[in-house]
């Protein structure tokens, strides 16, 4: 009897190398990421116990709920964190930030690049030009950017940019990523407080240096979490990045159009900086659009949001037209309106 052993087999060195690759390339850096084994929310949180220390001072951007709770774990090791805080349904104009920079001579700068929460995009070219002026360690979560817009690392010379691929990249949320530059190493090894021998310790993840491949896959990363991840970004790198950053413009694009047919506004207040992932939509005095739970793709706002806005979540696999026809037909339906018109609105933008 043919007795094959059965079961599971673990990730390869073959298949590392080849996520090490994709995430490489999908975030256009030299430098390989280190693959974190966790949700993005780990990343972040590790991002900021290892750079944190008393002596440095941080400027930390604050345009929603993640950029708050970063500036938490910031303070939380010791540092000195200075804050800009906007309105959630505003962007981060860049002069605000030269201002602050002037003012706090930061050693770093964090921030959120795009927010799925709020809607909003932050100009991030413009400011990391600031940054690099200013010779600033430059922190990112990039989690609600990556596959929406543009997030090229080395052009832009990000130290840390933490992602995740369960929002644009139709991913699991099972394994992240950060990509570190060199100088981001240092700026880690040369903080005595630095987490070690921790689920928060990104000195624990750093490869074998001088380029060499490793000789093992590290036993800590989830292995389906992995290949799910693998499928996801080749799926990505076959449509094409820069296709899948149109699909969400797009998606984005008509969203508005439909939520303007219907006579709605948009919660965020700035036309140039909309999120590609959600279209958050202002509820004011409409009680009609009150809902409590999420009703396909449309969400109530999260937290403190709840009662303001109303998400379409058009990102991943749902940054398609069809998608963004129901969440606007939903939203005709609360309203009691005829979908039509919007619906015409949402054809010219896909057929440009
Ligand atoms: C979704 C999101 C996260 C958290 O990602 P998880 O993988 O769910 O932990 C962090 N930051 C931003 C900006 C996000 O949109």
């Amino acid at each position: 009897m043919n007795q094959e052993p059965k079961g599971f087999v673990p990730l390869s060195l073959a298949e590392l190398d080849t996520l090490t690759r994709l995430l490489s390339g999908l975030l256009s850096t030299e430098h390989p990421p280190v693959i974190i084994p966790g949700e993005a929310i780990l990343g972040i949180e590790a991002m900021a116990a290892g750079i944190s220390a008393p002596g440095r001072t941080f400027l930390n951007v604050v345009t929603g709920p993640y950029g708050s709770l970063f500036g938490q774990w910031l303070e939380r090791g010791g540092a000195t964190v200075a804050e800009v805080r906007v309105p959630f349904d505003e962007v981060v104009p860049a002069e605000r930030i030269a201002a602050a920079i002037g003012q706090h001579k930061p050693d770093a700068l964090s921030f959120v690049q795009a927010e799925v929460v709020t809607g909003g995009s932050n100009p991030a070219g413009e400011i990391l030009r600031l940054a690099r002026r200013h010779n600033l360690i430059t922190v990112l979560d990039s989690v609600s950017a990556v596959g929406g817009e543009p997030l090229p690392v080395d052009e832009w010379g990000v130290d840390f940019a933490a992602v995740g691929a369960q929002k644009a990249l139709a991913g699991p949320n099972g394994v992240s990523a950060v990509s570190i530059t060199p100088r981001g190493w240092e700026f880690l090894e040369s903080n005595g407080n630095a987490p070690r021998n921790s689920i928060l310790s990104l000195l624990d993840l750093k490869p074998a240096g001088n380029g060499t491949a490793p000789v093992r896959v590290p036993p800590n990363i989830p292995t389906l979490e992995a290949r799910a991840l693998i499928a996801a970004l080749t799926a990505v790198e076959e449509e094409g990045l820069e296709q899948v950053i149109r699909r969400h413009e797009r998606a984005a694009a008509s969203a508005v159009a439909g939520i303007k047919a219907l006579g709605l506004a948009p919660w965020q207040k700035d036309s140039r900086h909309y999120s590609t992932l959600t279209t958050t939509v202002r509820i004011s005095g409409e009680q009609r659009l009150h809902i409590a739970r999420p009703v396909g793709i449309v969400a109530p706002g999260d937290g403190e949001l709840f009662g303001q806005l109303l998400r379409i979540n058009h990102f991943g696999a749902n940054a398609s037209r069809i998608c963004v026809e129901e969440a606007i037909a939903t939203l005709a339906g609360l309203l009691n309106q005829d979908a039509g018109p919007a619906l015409g609105a949402i054809r010219l933008v896909w057929e440009e």
